[in-house]
């Protein structure tokens, strides 16, 4: 079967609320980050539904442009890429319980390991499936998230287990970094790798030399640690957004999601007027109210509107009116107007004004890759490019 990819998500949409996906841009950040780790290949990091933005399209999309490998976390994840065609090598960054190993043999994940128990389920699953070809699996080494990944001391005990078993191969060795888009924490990133390379060392010294050795998330490879070894690990970077606040800037990535809506309703308000639940918005002068029909169902935080967040109508930023509700938020347009069916872009670009998933992480006082997370279900995707 062909990889395949239907142009918006499945069903009917009356509301007009959506989210945007350019692959376009998700191929050019593909293709910068790819320039940037090179010789080390990438491997596009689509978990959680490629972070909200959907994981077939942008698999494809990254495969397309220099990624060689594909990352999620679960299983499920997994078996989505593989329904929708996808063959080449998929990473499962954390362990499923032993009772999927029969899955994951199955679906030709490639699973990272740390544990015994799960080493050897998954060395039975691969025997009962009666595999010509030794199963590859990827050990994991906690240097110091204290996450998953095997104590540094223990690595050797299961890259020797992994060994024993004829049914596995041990392809790959990896760790994962803490606080790598963190200049502050240079040091501590340093001395993850380090202790890496201590592991890799011992490893070597009983003669296992795993091919792939990889450290870095998106932070790891833009912030220019040493820690792009023979395979990168991109997520956030790929769909344009910069790991953090120091990253900004540091290579040139275009947003790949804007959340877009039209205005459903406009009210024409008497100045003293308050608005929405709890009435914490007082309007100041008679003013022009648009209602967009998006709300905290959908992922618009419903502290948005008190943080001071804005969204674009008619290219000018407009303060959000009180508390988001549900399935709704208002907009302060003051003395200007808008009309029903107006675009509302609430992240995203209109004119020469950009609201981008940094800012409302920034108003929310967290990090941009759980706004794109948060844009849930009930938002269509539509694919351009
Ligand atoms: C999510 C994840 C990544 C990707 O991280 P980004 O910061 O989005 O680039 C890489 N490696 C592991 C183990 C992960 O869980």
């Amino acid at each position: 079967m062909a990889p395949s990819l239907t142009n918006e998500t499945t069903g009917p949409h009356y509301r007009p609320a959506w989210a945007e996906v350019d692959l376009e841009a998700v191929r050019h950040n593909t293709a910068v980050l790819a320039a940037r780790a090179a010789p080390a290949h990438l491997m596009a990091v689509v978990k959680a539904d490629g972070y909200g933005h959907g994981a077939v399209a942008v698999a494809l999309a990254a495969l397309e442009s220099g990624a060689t490998w594909l990352g999620v976390a679960l299983v499920e994840e997994g078996i989505e890429l593989r329904e929708a065609g996808i063959e080449g090598p998929i990473l499962l960054l954390s362990e499923p319980p032993p009772d999927a190993a029969d899955v994951v043999v199955g679906t030709a994940l490639t699973p990272v390991v740390y544990t015994r128990r799960f080493i050897d389920a998954l060395a039975k699953a691969a025997a009962d499936a009666g595999r010509v070809e030794p199963f590859p699996v990827h050990l994991k080494v906690d240097t110091g998230m204290h996450r998953v990944g095997c104590d540094p001391a223990e690595a050797p005990d299961l890259a020797r287990a992994v060994r024993r078993h004829d049914e596995l191969a041990l392809e790959g060795l990896l760790t994962h970094l803490a606080a790598a888009d963190d200049p502050a924490e240079a040091d501590y990133t340093a001395a993850q790798l380090t202790r890496f390379e201590a592991v890799r060392r011992e490893l070597a010294r009983a003669r296992i030399r795993p091919a792939l050795l990889h450290a870095a998330n998106s932070a790891g490879l833009l912030s220019g640690a040493p820690a792009c070894f023979s395979l990168v690990r991109c997520g956030i970077a790929l769909y344009g957004i910069p790991p953090g606040p120091a990253l900004e800037g540091a290579a040139d990535l275009r947003p790949a999601l804007s959340l877009r809506a039209r205005v459903a309703a406009v009210r024409r308000l008497p100045a003293g007027e308050r608005i929405s639940y709890g009435l914490r918005y007082h309007l100041e002068s008679d003013s022009t109210v648009a209602v967009v029909p998006m709300g905290y169902a959908d992922g618009v935080a419903r502290r948005l509107g008190e943080a001071g967040a804005q969204v674009l109508i008619g290219g000018r930023r407009r303060p959000m009116a009180g508390v988001v509700t549900m399935d709704q938020l208002m907009v302060d347009l003051g003395s200007d107007t808008c009309e029903p069916g107006d675009e509302v872009v609430l992240v995203g670009r209109q004119g020469d004004e950009e609201i981008t998933a940094s800012e409302w992480a920034q108003l929310l006082s967290t990090i941009p890759y759980e706004v794109c997370c948060s844009i849930g279900p009930r938002v269509p995707r539509r694919y351009r490019g």
